[in-house]
């Protein structure tokens, strides 16, 4: 055991450091710490990237309400949830499609009006969808959650929410595209996607709310899904045709 901690410096005298939590036990780096700092970093309860996934899924709201309530240590934090989620469902996407060699199958008019934005939207979309999260956030703040939350509160909350999203879609690439070659690039299969987030969404607003007390909530609630889709998918159109209008600009 070492006198004082080998991460932050301070005099350590029991198994773990009292000012940052680092254990006492820490040696050089070997094959058996590193194998299993690896499982435990994917399994370990809550804390793991499957333990707080399976927990926001089966009740949102507890994980964040404790969440917001100062339990930091026992959920993966959401920006690097977010990001692995992310990174996860970019690279899922790419890879069905460099194997399966889709084709976009679109229904022009339905939700976009410049057909090319929507091919934009189709191959693009995966990460174009980063960017509305923070106005999700901002409506979730303004209909439902203000004043008794923050916008950084909200932030937080759709965070967590999009990253779930994101791991539907990806089990929704890797059955429905890999296991049964379903065309991932179809407007069915988007939006399929899309009802998928919708269930969720309501899923996670009725169980983070469900024991509060909030004004006019039923009123409230099918207000911000109905705006938060609206303005969503409005949004996303204003982006692919950005997207479109810059590769015209630059080829
Ligand atoms: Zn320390």
């Amino acid at each position: 055991m070492h006198r004082f901690c080998l991460n932050c410096g301070h005099p350590v005298k029991e198994h773990y450091c009292p000012n940052c939590g680092q254990s006492a036990e820490v040696g050089r780096l070997s094959w058996k710490g590193f194998v299993e700092e690896f499982f435990h970093t994917l399994t370990h309860a809550e804390k793991s990237i499957f333990g707080t996934t399976w927990q926001l899924i089966r009740r949102p709201g507890i994980i964040l309400d404790e969440y917001i309530a100062g339990k930091r240590k026992k959920y993966m934090s959401p920006v690097a949830f977010f990001l692995v989620w992310v990174a996860l469902s970019i690279l899922t996407h790419r890879s069905i499609l460099a194997f399966s060699g889709f084709h976009p199958v679109i229904m022009e008019g339905i939700t976009f009006r410049n057909p090319e934005s929507i091919r934009a939207f189709i191959i693009h979309g995966e990460w174009l969808y980063i960017l509305t999260f923070p106005v999700s956030a901002a409506l979730f703040y303004i209909i439902l959650a203000r004043p008794a939350y923050t916008y950084i509160e909200c932030l937080v909350i759709t965070m967590y929410a999009f990253s779930v999203v994101y791991v539907f879609h990806i089990l929704c690439y890797l059955v429905g595209g890999g296991l049964f070659s379903l065309n991932v690039l179809h407007w069915k299969f988007y939006s399929f996607q899309i009802l998928l987030s919708l269930a969720y969404t309501i899923w996670t607003c009725i169980d983070f709310f469900r024991h509060k007390k909030v004004r006019w909530i039923a009123w409230r609630l099918p207000l911000y899904i109905i705006l938060n889709t609206v303005v969503v998918l409005r949004f996303l159109e204003f982006l692919s045709n950005t997207w479109v209008r810059l590769e015209h600009a630059f080829p």
